[in-house]
């Protein structure tokens, strides 16, 4: 069976795009995958720091144990999703720790995420991180440019968020980072942004934001490696579809999903019916949304 990093690859060749799904919460684990298995998709599912420290996640061990109870390796492989070196909080995180630790548990791939450093303080530390991880042979993604959304308090007016391009990642700065970084995949910012999970605004529908799809075509041909968007959550379809078309090959589902889970588990009170909307919502958005039914023949 193909490792990671080629299956990655084998998506940006075909145009389509691998969905990682966020686990806050372990019960969604299960139908995450069985969704992704009865569509004959291919995904991951990730897990970010923040949600071992804001939510129920627990931390990469438990997240390791669910997964590796329900894994499908055909179908599903286990990301370490945000790691921050430093954190939506403004606090230092011994990142290399958490990532030794989940790279030890046997995750396929791991994420550093130095965007709240300088570029060169990021291009050292993503360095550092990308050779640990090739050492176990998995592959490395980082973050250039800020995707904002994970910080407390509000966001800037989106539209002139957009037509600034206040922050979106730089085409000159993304080609230097990926050669002396020696990441495999870069997550960009072009317009995206993340879903709030400060407990004042973690309830909100998310904005719908857009994406700048010609600097999205620049910033592939620049890095030359798959590109990853986050803040997938509440990004008008078309824009993410033809998205994929330009060079984004991973793209991260929080919100939509935990949202789902939360809003049945509050209406129900019963963790079954708040993982059946979550296998309601993951065939949704594989199918409907994203057009990735049967799509892990292309890959595999
Ligand atoms: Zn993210």
């Amino acid at each position: 069976m193909p490792d990671l990093k080629a299956i990655v690859q084998n998506a940006r060749k075909a145009g389509t795009a691998i969905p990682a799904f966020n686990i806050p919460y372990l019960p969604m684990l299960e139908p995450v995958v069985k969704a992704v298995v009865d569509l004959n998709s291919f995904a991951l599912v990730e897990t970010a720091r923040l949600e071992w420290i804001k939510f129920e996640a627990g931390g990469p061990e438990q997240i390791a144990g669910e997964f590796f109870r329900w894994q499908k390796p055909e179908h599903v492989r286990l990301h370490l999703d945000h790691i921050p070196v430093i954190d939506e909080d403004g606090q230092r995180v011994d990142f290399l720790s958490i990532i030794q630790r989940a790279i030890g548990l046997g995750y396929h791939s791991v994420m550093i995420d130095g965007s709240r450093l300088s570029l060169d303080e990021n291009i050292a530390a993503t360095r550092q991180v990308a050779a640990m991880a090739h050492l176990s042979g998995i592959p490395c993604e980082a973050e250039l440019g800020a995707v904002l959304g994970h910080e407390a308090g509000p966001l800037p007016p989106y539209d002139e968020l957009f037509d600034s391009g206040m922050g979106f990642t730089r085409v000159d700065e993304a080609r230097r980072f990926v050669d002396e970084t020696g990441c495999d995949w870069l997550s960009v910012a072009i317009g995206n942004v993340h879903g709030a999970v400060s407990s004042g605004l973690k309830d909100r529908k998310k904005i719908a934001a857009r994406l700048n799809l010609e600097h999205v075509e620049k910033l592939s041909r620049a890095a030359g490696v798959p590109l990853v968007l986050h803040g997938g959550s509440g990004i008008p379809r078309e824009y993410v579809l033809a998205s994929f078309k330009k060079g984004i090959t991973k793209i991260n589902i929080g919100t939509e999903i935990r949202q789902a889970y939360e809003v049945a588990l509050q209406t129900s009170g019963r963790v079954s019916a708040a993982q059946d909307a979550v296998y309601e919502r993951t065939c949704w958005l594989l199918d409907d949304y994203f057009g990735l039914k049967n799509t892990q023949p292309l890959l595999i």
